[in-house]
């Protein structure tokens, strides 16, 4: 479905951001790994791309500066020669009622979540305009489209990527590039591993599916919107959540 395509994804060395990377790379494309710190994890998520016969390779970066996504997006353009589709996945948390939440910790989460997106975006504009079918797909949250209580600095910022995403959409619409958002509910990876048993027992309450979901079922998404399947579909923000928010 994705042959001969070059994705960037990043945020991609666990959880859901692994799942997206091995579910392209299954599907054809080659894929170049974005990572904070877990130099091993992205490795492996890279041996584990190449098994399926494509080109994967690992980058260090913060997805928070500026210039440290420029020099790394000069150096995949570099090594993989085009790009085609990026995923904006990278995203942290730091949940505190507004009362307690600090300033720092609201400027970090809107710097990695939505700050990031934008760096990548800018940066890698250029060769996904030239792409055929380029493509730009952000993970947003459906605690940006309800709101959460304790999630102040994470609702803004990804209600905030849905804002850039039609913006995006727009700008970018006239080159043939679409760009998405995909807004997961509660999905099992390190990030809900943490998860209160009162906040895993509301969630099986809340959920009309009665179950958290799995990084793939988010990666099949992903992996739609990234493909020719998704040709008509641009601005929109699919929400992949057990019907949590409806
Ligand atoms: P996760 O398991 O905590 O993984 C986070 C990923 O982001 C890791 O690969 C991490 O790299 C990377 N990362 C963190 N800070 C970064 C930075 N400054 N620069 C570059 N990469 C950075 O998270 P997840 O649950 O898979 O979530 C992935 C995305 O889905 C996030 O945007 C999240 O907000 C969104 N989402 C998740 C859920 C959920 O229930 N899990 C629900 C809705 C939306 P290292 O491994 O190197 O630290």
């Amino acid at each position: 479905m994705l042959e001969g395509k070059t994705a960037v994804i990043t945020g991609a060395s666990r959880g859901i951001g692994k799942a997206i990377a091995l579910k392209m790379a299954q599907n054809g494309a080659n894929v170049a790994i974005i990572y904070a710190g877990n130099e091993a994890a992205a490795k492996t998520v890279c041996t584990q791309a190449e098994s399926y016969g494509v080109k994967a390779a690992a980058y260090r970066c913060d997805a928070a500066s500026f210039s440290e996504v420029k020099t790394t997006c000069d150096k995949i353009i570099a090594d993989f020669k085009s790009v085609d589709i990026l995923v904006n996945n990278a995203g942290i948390v730091k949940d505190n009622l507004l009362l307690m939440m600090r300033e720092g910790d609201f400027d970090s989460v809107i710097a990695v979540n939505l700050k990031g997106a934008f760096n990548f975006a800018k940066h890698l504009s250029r060769p996904i305009m030239r792409s055929s079918a380029g493509r730009i797909i952000n993970i947003s949250s459906v605690s940006g489209m309800m709101g959460v209580t304790g999630q102040a600095n994470y609702s803004a910022s990804k209600a905030g990527l849905i804002g850039l995403t039609k913006t995006l959409a727009k700008e970018f619409a006239g080159k043939k590039v679409t760009c998405n958002a995909v807004a997961p509910g509660f999905i099992e990876t390190d990030m809900t591993a943490g998860l209160s048993q009162a906040a895993r027992e509301y969630a099986d309450t809340a959920i009309p599916l009665k179950r958290l979901g799995a990084a793939d079922e988010v990666a099949n998404t992903v992996v739609f919107l990234a493909s020719d399947l998704s040709s008509y579909i641009t601005g929109e923000v699919i929400k992949v959540d057990g019907g949590l928010y409806m």
